[in-house]
């Protein structure tokens, strides 16, 4: 079966450099110890299970640093784009700077600071925007309440229809990830190979095939990007 590529749709694929000049630390700066604790005790099930309260202390924490944040220009440049093109964030970011920047269509496939979620399978979300998740507030199903963030051994949300986008989409801008953690990275694979594929980073080890790397900082490249854009959209007619 052959994809048909919509002329009309940007894909954007992001991740936590692109909220680097807002003040908050990337997975790789933030990749160190926090009160004593390796990073991947405090982003796994079984970290959660071993000491809750300090899970959550560290989420609580994140989420005010997060709500204190302002989207920079990269944010408000993609979500300019709206008016012209159908626009589909996928983010690894757990914050909330896309929405808040304006961007309608956001998908957040590592989960979400700004809800928190019972503990059984069974997913209930709460919308609680910067608020901390106190130890003892329940879940309608009588759970212990947690953050809606995907740890380290659960399931991506949002997975297909992420997948859907970036194969239909005519431009493909990757911007602030490192392209690390899977299955996100592999998304970049599924750009069509007609679309046009940017890659906005400080680094990159290896651009994936048909990307143009934009190397420098999301507040710069961006916006540059997404004026060529909105001119090349207006001389099409739209
Ligand atoms: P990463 O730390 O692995 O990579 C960040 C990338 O951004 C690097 O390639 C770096 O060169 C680039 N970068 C840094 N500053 C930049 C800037 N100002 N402009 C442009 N590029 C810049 O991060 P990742 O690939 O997003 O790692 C994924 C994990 O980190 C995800 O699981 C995500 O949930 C988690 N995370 C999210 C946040 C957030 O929500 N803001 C913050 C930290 C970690």
């Amino acid at each position: 079966m052959t994809t048909t590529v919509q002329p009309r749709k940007i894909v954007v694929l992001s991740g936590s450099g692109v909220s680097a000049e807002s003040g908050l630390p990337t997975f790789r700066d933030a990749n160190g110890l926090w009160n004593n604790h390796p990073w991947q005790e405090l982003a796994s099930p079984e970290g959660w299970q071993r000491h809750p309260e300090t899970v959550q202390a560290f989420y609580n924490e994140r989420r005010q640093k997060a709500w204190a944040a302002q989207p920079n220009a990269a944010h408000a440049a993609i979500a300019s784009l709206e008016p012209a093109y159908e626009v589909v964030i996928v983010t690894q970011n757990v914050d909330a700077l896309h929405e808040r920047a304006g961007s309608t269509q956001v998908l957040h496939i590592h989960g979400e600071l700004a809800y928190a979620r019972g503990t059984s399978p069974r997913r209930h979300r709460y919308r609680i925007d910067g608020a901390p998740i106190e130890m003892g507030r329940l879940c309608e199903d009588g759970t212990q309440l947690r953050p809606d963030i995907v740890w380290f051994g659960e399931s991506v949300q949002h997975f297909d229809e992420a997948l859907m986008h970036v194969t239909t989409a005519a431009r493909v801008l990757v911007v602030g990830t490192s392209l690390a953690v899977q299955p996100a990275a592999s998304l970049a694979r599924y750009a069509h190979q007609s679309a046009e594929k940017v890659l906005v980073s400080l680094e990159m080890e290896q651009v994936p095939r048909g990307f143009v790397f934009m190397r420098g900082k999301a507040t710069e490249q961006v916006p540059a990007l997404v004026a060529r854009w909105l001119a090349e959209a207006q001389r099409t007619g739209n």
